[in-house]
């Protein structure tokens, strides 16, 4: 049987994001990149590239000091 791969997305709140790029780094599958949009706020977000390599690893979530992401999986 093949093996099935771990599929996951995330969701970014952007009025809780403060741009400072942590999950970008630490994503393993590089699915998280900088946006050109200001939030309110006048930070500069990090959006979700739905590259179908994101497995709901969920260590975006975990290095985010502003808990501004949600994990889905399956
Ligand atoms: S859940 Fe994992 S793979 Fe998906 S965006 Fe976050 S760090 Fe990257
Ligand atoms: S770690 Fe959180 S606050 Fe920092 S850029 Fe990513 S979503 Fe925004």
């Amino acid at each position: 049987m093949a093996e099935t791969k771990a599929k996951g997305s995330i969701e970014i709140d952007r009025v809780l994001c403060k741009g400072c790029e942590l999950c970008i780094h630490f994503c393993p599958k590089k699915a998280i990149s900088q946006s050109s949009e200001l939030n309110a706020a006048g930070y500069m977000t990090a959006k979700f590239d739905d590259n179908g390599e994101c497995t709901g690893c969920a260590i975006c979530a975990l290095v985010c000091p502003e808990v501004a992401i949600e994990v889905y999986r399956g």
